[in-house]
């Protein structure tokens, strides 16, 4: 029997029925006592709507826009009771933020989205940029603390892996023999990491899902949104900028107001490649793309202030996507456009492959740890249905923040990190298949191309600059 976490009373709003929408729906449904007629699924794309219709699911085939959210989703909430379940494209988290927390209905997502065309119609590149979106969120939180929880970025990254950091925290003080109190705060935290001399956090990810056939020209395969995908691979690059950092990259910024725990680089994250490490190819190749907990987790284990603190972990992405979606980036950027024909590749196609997703914390006694899951999309599709094992690791995490807005229904605006990780995994970690940590002793330095000069600095193997590939 599957544990049920809870009454959810009033209606339930479902903002999105794409990949992540789509498997989010069953694990409420398995998860949480509340009436059925009472859940809505707003959708534009007729795409959906036979499988809606065919499951008895109400659904509404409108887009929101910022003309008209606060009637669509006014005629469906209730006040003080419910939960708005925001899982699409396109769609402003901070006004959602604000409409929800008006009414007093917890509201949880998984990103930081803005309105449809924010991506691209500015050629303000630090205005692009997650730092922008993310800080107007803070921002947000500071001018109106407390009040109605809103989870702002639950799903596997951002989300779960904040909770992973703090695992393989304590795993590594348990580890080297440090003493292991659990911190009970951002201070405590932060102070853990400082101490155990972490310099950095890649959030590594190797994902070897594949299906039989192999993908035609023309097509953006991947095995989560492609529209989301090509809209963060177009941002800037960004990352949170370590104080171990020896040297600061010719096309890096920094940000002048703010928490200023982050630089973005003038040049797309999707096309800018980093040395990094996971268990399953050892070191590989992923890309810089810019992510909220890249932030997030740089910020909250800061330890002081402004762009120069007496502590801060470097902390970025470092994604090896599909090897259908690196062929179908590396059409896109050559092509100098992005493909019309999208493709998310279902847990009925994929043949073989895992989404091996963790943290690499990297600079400290140990030299490196991955801690994360290596959830293959065989196992997934005995755990739920309708989603690959990228989409499962997401969609748990948004179950896990559900779980926890309703357990702390007064907590504000808050991110993964500021979340109760050890009950948070607790929920999850039914759904992630092999959760393992492993030690490395590799460094950005091995394995370089010793025929040809190269942009490194021998004496700091974990500089950025050893990091990011020339
Ligand atoms: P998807 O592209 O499969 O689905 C998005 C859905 O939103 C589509 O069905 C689309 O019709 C709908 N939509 C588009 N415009 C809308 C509008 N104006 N109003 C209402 N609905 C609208 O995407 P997905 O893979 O399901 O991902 C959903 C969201 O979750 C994206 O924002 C994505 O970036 C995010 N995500 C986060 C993580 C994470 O780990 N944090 C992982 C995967 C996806």
């Amino acid at each position: 029997a599957y544990p049920v976490y809870g009454r959810i009373d009033g209606p339930i709003v479902i903002i999105g029925f794409g990949s992540i929408g789509k498997g989010t729906w069953p694990l409420i449904e398995r998860h949480f006592d509340y009436d059925a007629d009472k859940l809505t699924v707003i959708e534009p794309d007729a795409g959906q709507h036979n499988f809606l219709r065919q499951h008895r699911l109400n659904f509404v085939d409108t887009a929101l826009t910022p003309e008209n959210y606060r009637e669509v989703l006014g005629g469906l909430l209730e006040p003080g009771r419910g939960f708005c379940v925001n899982l699409s494209v396109d769609v402003s988290s901070l006004d959602l933020i604000r409409f929800c927390r008006e009414l007093g209905v917890p509201y949880i997502d998984t990103v930081v989205e803005p309105w449809a065309g924010y991506y691209f119609n500015t050629t303000d590149n630090a205005a692009r940029t997650n730092y922008a979106l993310r800080q107007a969120m803070r921002d947000e939180k500071a001018a109106n603390p407390g009040g109605a929880t809103a989870v702002s970025c639950c799903g596997a990254n951002p989300g779960m892996v904040s909770w992973f950091v703090k695992e393989a925290l304590l795993t590594l003080a348990r580890d080297t023999g440090s003493a292991v109190a659990v911190p009970v705060d951002r201070t405590g935290w932060a102070a853990l990491m400082q101490s155990l001399g972490v310099k950095g956090v890649h959030i590594a990810e190797r994902d070897t899902q594949a299906r039989r056939v192999p993908r035609p020209r023309g097509v953006f395969v991947n095995t989560w949104s492609v529209e989301g995908f090509i809209a963060e691979g177009f941002q800037p690059a960004e990352l949170g900028w370590g104080t171990h950092e020896p040297w600061f990259p010719e096309n890096g910024y920094r940000h002048a107001t703010g928490c200023e725990a982050a630089i973005w680089l003038d040049r797309p994250g999707a096309i800018t490649r980093v040395h990094s490490w996971c268990p399953t190819p050892g070191p590989q190749f992923g890309f810089l793309v810019t992510h909220n907990e890249a932030i997030s987790i740089a910020d909250y284990y800061t330890v002081g202030q402004g762009p120069m603190p007496a502590y801060r972990p470097t902390c970025h992405y470092a994604y090896h996507p599909c090897d259908d979606a690196v062929l179908s980036l590396h059409e896109m950027f050559g092509s100098g456009r992005a493909q019309d024909k999208h493709h998310i590749l279902t847990e009925d196609e994929i043949v073989e492959g895992i989404d091996e997703l963790g943290v690499l914390l990297y600079g400290h006694a140990k030299n490196a740890l991955w801690y994360g899951s290596r959830l293959s999309n065989d196992e997934a599709r005995d755990l739920a249905p309708y989603q690959n094992a990228t989409g499962l690791q997401v969609t748990s995490a948004v179950l896990a923040g559900m779980v926890w807005a309703l357990e702390n229904p007064q907590a504000g605006i808050v991110e993964a990190d500021e979340m109760d990780h050890a009950r948070c995994l607790q929920v999850q970690r039914p759904y992630l298949g092999p959760v393992e940590a492993h030690y490395t002793d590799w460094t950005p330095l091995q394995d370089r191309w010793e025929l040809f000069p190269e942009d490194i600095d021998p004496e700091e193997p974990w500089a950025f600059r050893n990091v990011l590939a020339s």
